[in-house]
């Protein structure tokens, strides 16, 4: 079967993580029947329009890898894929519905019109139009057009009939006429109202499979009447249902929390974004959580999308991230967190690119599991980065490992510097540092506690980091043992 699906926006801000289901699904569906997965821009609502929307969405969907086949100014452009510059293609669609006779001229006030709806919502009715202007003779329509008088086209909606879609995901939806309203095609400003464009472009696009967010169903009756006034045979329908926050509660639309944008500078890995944002609504009917671009797309079915409403949780997330981390080749990871840096934290980057590879690699591959995301990296590491700061006494004391004065503390720097400063010892690896201090600890009837803690927290003057063998192999001979030094000179 040829599928041909679309993403439709309207750039009214940075791309809501629930748009980011929506075009995930799109494209996994396009790719899963090897076709097409088109950008569209839905801009004809002005009032609305923002500017730097559409670049960041192409920014956003180029890093989260879900590039669209067609797309505004690409290179092979086939048509105009921004609705405000198709307005000559609508205008000659819509008068081929008033030549057919299935929309027509009104001319009422939005005074009229408003005062309409104050008196129907006074009466607890629903607010629709009256269709006063309906049923105008040719006479008083060309009459009117002569005057020059403003006016916008509605659809004429038939009486009583039962108009009926197929939904892919929900179920059959049908609706009578009767609650659906003479729906305004064009407005007196010259643009067409969403309804009319989107139906024209789906079907000039030649759409197969509309698949959209929930909140769009109501609409689709109109969009299913329009089909038939031009005589065209409409796509299928797939309405996706509605995403709450963790407390339930509807996402609001501009909290910078909504925006896919947030996760990408918060420091998430796409592989996690996409992964997680695939299983929100979409059962793959097995026990299996991790999931490839790749293999997504030969798993998916639209079918087996959820109907009910789904939850995001940012605690899921983290969890997708972290096996992410823990499983991804170190190498990946680097060069993931560079490009990171280079987007979100260029300072950072800048740091990080003055010190040797190696040393940000080991740093990255012992933090990759306590981090959740990229952006923890910095808080947990920066004394591996900034010059070091005075030392806390009572962090180096223990308590509860029985280091309580500075003479035991400055005994054991000074045995841990002697086996660092001798050649012989290899701290190549984690496992021969350990060798090293396990020996010497044994034979000084030690705990382990208390000869690592004091050398934990010289060299990271934290309460917490990770410990003290692999800050030594992180650290290496020389670094350490300056540190170390540098700590005896302070307890002095
Ligand atoms: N412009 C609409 C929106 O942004 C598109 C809805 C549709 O996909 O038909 O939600």
């Amino acid at each position: 079967m040829t599928v041909v699906t679309r993403f439709a926006p309207s750039p009214t801000w940075y791309l809501h993580i629930w748009s980011l289901r929506t075009v995930l699904y799109n494209y996994l569906f396009a790719k899963k029947n090897n076709w097409k997965f088109m950008l569209r821009i839905e801009d004809t609502d002005r009032s609305r329009y923002v500017e730097w929307s559409i670049e960041n969405l192409l920014e956003v969907l180029a890093s989260v890898w879900l590039i669209p086949d067609e797309w505004p100014n690409n290179p092979w452009k086939n048509w105009p894929y921004l609705q405000s510059e198709r307005l000559d293609i609508y205008k000659k669609y819509v008068d081929e519905l008033l030549k057919n006779g299935t929309a027509y001229y009104c001319f009422c006030s939005s005074k009229r019109l408003e005062k309409l709806r104050e008196e129907q919502k006074n009466l607890w009715l629903p607010t629709k139009y009256d269709q006063n202007c309906r049923y105008l003779s040719e006479d008083e329509v060309k009459e009117k057009l002569d005057k020059g008088l403003p006016y916008t086209i509605r659809l004429r909606v038939p009486k009583n009939k039962d108009v009926t879609f197929e939904d892919m995901i929900k179920w059959k939806v049908t609706v009578n006429t009767k609650d659906i309203d003479d729906q305004v095609l064009f407005k007196s400003d010259w643009f067409p109202t969403y309804h009319l464009a989107n139906v024209i472009d789906d079907h000039m696009m030649e759409i197969t499979h509309v698949i959209r967010w929930d909140e769009w169903t109501p609409s689709t009756p109109k969009h299913v009447l329009l089909y038939e006034s031009f005589g065209w045979e409409k796509p299928i329908f797939a309405h996706i249902p509605l995403l709450l926050w963790s407390d339930r509660k509807k996402l609001s639309k501009r909290t910078w929390d909504v925006s896919v944008e947030s996760y990408l500078e918060k420091g998430y890995l796409v592989e996690a974004i996409i992964n997680y944002i695939s299983l929100l609504w979409w059962n793959p009917k097995s026990t299996r959580e991790m999931f490839t671009i790749e293999e997504l797309i030969s798993e998916f079915k639209l079918e087996d999308v959820h109907k009910a409403w789904a939850v995001f949780d940012v605690d899921r997330l983290d969890w997708f991230n972290s096996k992410y981390l823990a499983s991804l080749d170190i190498d990946l990871i680097y060069n993931k967190f560079i490009t990171y840096l280079k987007r979100y934290d260029k300072n950072f980057h800048k740091t990080i690119k003055d010190l040797p590879e190696d040393y940000n690699k080991k740093i990255l591959n012992e933090l990759k599991t306590r981090i959740k995301k990229f952006s923890d990296f910095k808080r947990l590491t920066d004394f591996f980065y900034e010059e070091p700061w005075v030392l806390e006494i009572d962090l180096i004391l223990n308590e509860k490992m029985k280091i309580k004065n500075l003479t035991t503390v400055k005994q054991w720097l000074n045995i841990a510097l002697w086996i660092l400063k001798d050649k012989n010892n290899d701290l190549k690896s984690i496992e021969s540092i350990k060798n090293l201090f396990i020996e010497k600890i044994k034979e000084e009837w030690m705990k382990n506690g208390q000869v690592l803690w004091p050398v934990r927290v010289a060299l990271s003057k934290k309460e917490f980091s990770p410990g003290a063998l692999e800050l030594i192999y992180i650290f290496w001979r020389e670094k350490s043992i300056e540190k170390i030094e540098n700590v005896l000179k302070e307890l002095k």
